[in-house]
């Protein structure tokens, strides 16, 4: 396990302390924790112990409960509070599975002391003395040593040397390395940057190379707002008029200008939404008023109904009325060239909605992305037709047309292209000449029939990625003259998981979209699953909310990348990252749903 995996979920800093018995760690622990105390630092300590030690004391119920068998024991005062578990494990204790039980919210530092060989950064303690070896040496993620006037350092030894009897200093040590402290980045889909190294992309080295070839489109239009759904705007939306455009009435009931003192006012009329009172009110004076109707000038306070008894023309009002209460101040939803919605905002209900209230009934918008679609192989048939031996249905393409629908993409659909190189570069050289983007799917992995290739290599600049995710792990991206080329792999969950991480952004940033990026949420993992360290393996989820309000997740079955049911079983994809080869049931994962696209 690395020092990311293991600290991934850590809100605070954890600090190993490193020595071999002898050196005086407790010794030097009962000085500095009053020390980092004093200077307001909160500090946990992690202490690892013989495998039958005891913090209970026969006789106390607590000690009789847990060995009358209480699998956890859980005992709290007003002071403090003693959670015991049973927990019988072969070796150490799982660390990760420790360092969650720790309660992180008011901690500045997790010190942990007495487990070997810790995957964390840590703080070597020596004493000469001893006669014992440097561990340093040996371990890379020592971060400075402790040590006395009699050790002698090796010359080339770049890490900080402190006194191990300066407690001060070693505070000063400890509380630096609080400040410097970085939570582990997220990075769910693999690492950024060069792929220098590795024989396959990761996901986000893949998502970034073809990001950095989008140009946005530029060519606008002008929309009716039952149009303006899910397309993206290209001119900010400034608003002509305070929404609302009148301070007015939040409630039914009555308006006046609000005087505790006053016992009854005199009732001077009715004002309707969509009219106003004309004259002034006076002291004294109150008009019955409906919601969304204009606050007459002179009133302050709108007193609801159910507070306000009327009699001969007069109205009083119950104790508990607010001075200002109940009253919508003109403009505060929205004020006069305030923007209401930016450029590259992708228009939702709630938008269009605004954009209704403002008047602006003719939004600017990019033009719509074109997308020409098609599949390959001689195997794969049209549903409209008889299935032929040893064929299957064309569901790709089906699945492609409800991604780009959900995409507001314009959608030019070539059918099934057969296998022959001619027939292959005619539909790429059509496809690109009408589209921004060209999608097929099917013929891009090692030992599919070389045409393809070929077609390819003719009609333009194609590379063919190994992408380290399952599944998908062959990708064909470049250019045809001004379009985009994703040959995206066959198998029908491969298509679709694809064009989720690759072909999602890629539409998006070129509609013109700003900024996306995929929603990803954290959620435990309910069943076990197991990946490769190195790739990034995308499961079929699905969430929900579990008894204690904990959003969890679990896998669908069988993940065969043909299993097309396991996509629509799913509502999520559960992401296993590069650096883990399993998840264990209970574990934290990432989760990426659908919503945002299925
Ligand atoms: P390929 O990437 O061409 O090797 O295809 C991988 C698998 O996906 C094969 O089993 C193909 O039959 C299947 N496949 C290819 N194209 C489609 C399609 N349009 N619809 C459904 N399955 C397909
Ligand atoms: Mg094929």
């Amino acid at each position: 396990m690395t020092p990311d995996q293991l600290l991934a979920d850590c809100q605070v800093p954890v600090l190993g302390i490193c020595a071999f018995s002898g050196t005086g760690k407790t010794t030097l622990l009962k000085k500095l924790l009053p020390e980092l105390s004093a200077r307001g630092l909160k500090v946990a300590v992690l202490k690892h112990a013989h495998h039958n030690f005891e913090v209970d004391k026969p006789g106390k119920d607590s000690f009789e409960l847990r060995k009358s068998g209480a699998d956890q024991m859980l005992i709290a005062s007003s002071n403090r509070r003693a959670l015991m578990m049973e927990r019988p494990v072969e070796g150490d204790p799982d660390l990760k599975e420790l360092l969650a039980l720790v309660d992180q919210r008011h901690l500045d530092l997790i010190l942990v002391e007495g487990f070997k060989r810790l995957p964390l950064p840590k703080l070597e303690l020596h004493r000469a003395e001893l006669g014992k070896p440097l561990v340093f040496e040996d371990d890379a993620l020592i971060q400075a040593i402790a040590c006395d006037s009699a050790t002698v350092l090796p010359a080339d030894c770049a890490l900080p040397q402190l006194d191990i009897n300066d407690v001060d200093a070693i505070a000063d040590y400890v509380q630096g390395f609080i400040a410097a402290w970085q939570p582990v980045a997220n990075q769910p889909f693999g690492p950024q940057g060069s792929a220098e190294g590795r024989s396959q992309l990761s996901v986000q080295q893949g998502i970034d190379h073809i990001l950095s070839l989008v140009k946005p489109v530029s060519e606008t239009e002008t929309v009716a707002l039952t149009d303006a759904i899910d397309r993206v705007l290209a001119v900010p939306a400034i608003s002509p008029i305070n929404v609302p455009q009148h301070t007015n009435s939040a409630m039914d009931g009555y308006a006046c200008a609000f005087d505790a003192a006053i016992e009854q006012y005199q009732l001077m009329g009715t004002v309707f939404a969509g009219h106003a009172y004309d004259g002034q009110l006076q002291a004294g004076q109150a008009v019955k008023i409906m919601t969304g109707a204009p606050m007459p000038v002179g009133s302050d306070t709108v007193i609801m109904r159910e507070m306000a008894s009327e009699q001969d023309g007069m109205v009083r009002f119950d104790d508990g009325v607010k001075l200002g209460e109940h009253v919508r101040q003109a403009g505060e939803d929205i004020a006069v060239g305030e923007q209401a919605a930016a450029v590259g905002e992708r228009i939702k209900p709630a938008t269009v909605g605004l954009l209704a209230s403002l008047g602006l009934a003719q939004p600017t918008v990019y033009r719509r992305p074109k997308v020409a679609i098609f599949s390959t192989g001689d195997e794969v048939c049209s549903p409209e037709h008889d299935l032929k031996p040893n064929c299957i249905f064309d569901s790709n393409r089906y699945s492609l047309h409800g991604l780009l629908a959900k995409l507001d993409c314009d959608i030019i659909d070539l059918g099934i292209i057969e296998d022959n190189q001619a027939a292959m570069e005619q539909a790429l050289r059509q496809a690109a000449a009408e589209a921004d983007v060209v999608l097929t799917s099917g013929g891009v992995s090692v030992g599919d029939a070389d045409f393809i290739k070929d077609a390819l290599a003719t009609t333009g600049e194609i590379n063919f990625w190994k992408i380290a995710q399952r599944p998908g792990r062959p990708l064909a991206f470049g250019q045809i003259g001004k379009a985009l080329f994703f040959g995206l792999p066959g198998n029908p969950v491969a298509t679709m998981v694809s064009f989720m991480q690759f072909v999602q952004p890629t539409l998006r940033k070129l509609a013109g979209e700003a900024n996306w990026q995929p929603t990803l949420i954290r959620a435990i993992s309910t069943t076990a699953l197991r990946s490769r360290v190195g790739r990034t393996e995308f499961v079929r989820g699905t969430m929900q909310l579990g008894a204690a309000g904990q959003l969890q997740v679990s896998s669908t079955g069988a993940q065969g990348s043909g299993m097309l049911s396991s996509m629509t079983q799913a509502n999520c994809l559960i992401i296993i990252e590069e650096a883990q080869d399993h998840v264990n049931a209970g574990d934290s994962v990432w989760v990426q749903p659908f919503a945002d696209l299925l």
